[in-house]
């Protein structure tokens, strides 16, 4: 069993994950099939504390403790919001084991549903890797530029238009690197690789504190100098940076 608290909100500081025998009886309303863990059926239930934050376990998980940790908290935080029908604001029961819930007043079935957002390495005609920050971040820590998808756009738009807004940078056509989950609340990031027509940048001062160009030398000194923090090490982020590093920034290394 995977216990998942929740204090009004459901995002990383106030979601913690625990791994327990379930007790009692099986509830459909409140045990929610996640798949199998070593052939024993796993299921996510809301606690009223799990005390850990799952963000500052992250990178303590295994590969499959993380993906179940992600199913657990993006499934819990759902249900948690979606407990009326969206059509006619009957209360919903759940329905699939937790897949999905079902209106008993018109029959709609929902299903969660994930918002897609895009986060780019950005690289300059020099191979330099674009890095910002933005003011609400820990002092020193810088990332790749992210954004959400709007309605109506395909993901590559969605690319074009976060990094025209964000730092004023026209791109070549961007390419696939990979995906991650990431349930704070319910996003999936998906990366690309894009190339900048070219390197002068203009940062939106209501997004973007600082935005700069970095060689690979220059990043390692400032992460060598602490001079630098980078997202967790779990975070699409972090392995897209990585990649860079070693120049090796395709799907094999990313995805
Ligand atoms: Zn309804």
């Amino acid at each position: 069993m995977i216990g998942v608290d929740a204090e009004g909100r459901v995002d990383g500081d106030h979601t913690g994950v625990v791994v327990a025998p379930t007790e009692g009886a099986f509830d459909s309303e409140q045990h929610f099939l996640l798949g199998l863990w070593d052939g024993a059926a796993v299921f996510a239930r809301a606690v009223p504390s799990a005390g850990v934050g799952l963000r500052a376990l992250i990178d303590e998980l295994s590969e499959d403790q993380l993906q179940l940790a992600f199913a657990a908290v993006g499934l819990i935080g759902w249900h948690q919001r979606a407990g009326f029908c969206p059509a006619c604001g009957t209360a919903s029961r759940v329905i699939l084991g937790g897949l999905a819930r079902r209106c008993p007043s018109c029959d709609i079935e929902d299903y969660p549903r994930s918002d897609a957002a895009v986060i780019m390495a950005v690289t300059d005609a020099d191979d330099r890797l674009l890095l910002a920050r933005q003011a609400a971040w820990p002092p020193g820590r810088y990332s790749v530029l992210a954004g959400f998808a709007e309605v109506g756009e395909s993901l590559e738009q969605t690319v074009h238009r976060e990094v025209a807004e964000e730092v004023g940078v026209e791109l070549e056509t961007p390419t696939y690197l990979g995906s991650q989950p990431w349930p704070f609340p319910r996003s999936l990031m998906v990366a690309f690789a894009a190339r900048a027509v070219s390197p002068e940048l203009r940062p939106s001062p209501t997004e973007i504190e600082d935005a700069h160009w970095v060689t690979r030398a220059e990043l390692r000194e400032q992460l060598a100098a602490g001079a630098l923090s980078l997202p967790m090490a779990a975070s699409i982020a972090r392995r897209m940076i990585e990649a860079w590093l070693a120049d090796e920034l395709n799907p094999q290394r990313v995805g």
